[in-house]
């Protein structure tokens, strides 16, 4: 009798413990390539996701078709991460101009194809810095290659010399933004380290936040907020114990259950 018990309360367990797992979204985050070509995800994105209740899963950079249709069919939402300057040339038809930085080919192909696959498969898609820029490019819409170089006047300090976590501009939201619901709010101060941003807006997208010099810092797709992207990086200050920013990720994950 007691040995049935025993079973029973394991059984009840370890049923529990699935239902709460089978729950839990699995956020694919996009991979860059460290100095020695190993894949890599800095840890602010993973803790970021780990406290908003998904299981994080880096996607290594490759030029499959199949494995990234793999990829994106094991996903529930996707994470484009921050990192290089996006080719000009190549992806939107402008010489580099001097101010243009490091850029990495391979990895701008391998961005495009799942941010274009993620989209067609209606995955939820949050953009980070680069990744904000590389939604807007990949919808058909343009970059400054290097804003001090490109925008002469009024241009306020987009690359911080403060810690990561630490918020240095004052970015202002569109009250009817999916940002101001899941913020609650329309003003928000955030980190800031770019030198390129967002120029045409690509078609089908709509600006919800500006600083304000103007940069666009936050957009979404109209009509569709589930995919979204923002300039700053709120995976910093989250990863660093802070709640202010962590509804974001939050949403992703509410939306990546909803798939
Ligand atoms: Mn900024």
């Amino acid at each position: 009798m007691k040995r049935f018990f025993l079973f029973f309360f394991f059984s009840c367990f370890s049923v529990a413990l699935c239902a709460q797992s089978a729950k839990l979204p699995i956020i694919g985050i996009s991979g860059a390539h460290n100095s020695d070509g190993a894949a890599l995800v800095s840890s602010t994105y993973i803790n970021s996701v780990l406290r908003a209740g998904g299981v994080p899963v880096v996607l290594p950079i490759n030029d499959r078709p199949e494995v990234l249709e793999k990829m994106i069919s094991m996903i529930d939402a996707l994470i484009m991460t921050g990192g290089e300057d996006v080719d000009p040339l190549k992806n939107y038809n402008e010489e580099p101009i001097p101010g243009l930085e490091g850029i990495n080919p391979t990895r701008d192909a391998f961005d495009i194809a799942l941010v274009k696959l993620a989209a067609e498969r209606g995955i939820p898609i949050l953009g980070i810095c680069r990744g904000h820029q590389l939604i807007n490019v990949a919808f058909g819409g343009t970059l400054y290659q290097d804003l001090p170089s490109q925008v002469k006047t009024g241009l306020i300090k987009h690359r911080q010399q403060a810690p990561s976590w630490y918020g240095t501009h004052r970015v202002e939201l569109d009250k009817n933004s999916v940002l101001a619901k899941i913020l609650s709010k329309t003003s928000v101060v955030t980190n800031s380290f770019h030198h390129q941003a967002v120029k045409d807006v690509a078609p089908g997208f709509t600006v919800t936040g500006r600083t304000n010099d103007g940069v666009v810092e936050a957009m979404e797709m109209t009509g569709n907020p589930r995919i979204f992207s923002v300039q700053f990086h709120p995976e910093a200050p989250t990863s660093h114990g802070s709640d202010e920013l962590l509804p974001i990720f939050a949403y992703l994950i509410e939306m990546a259950g909803k798939k």
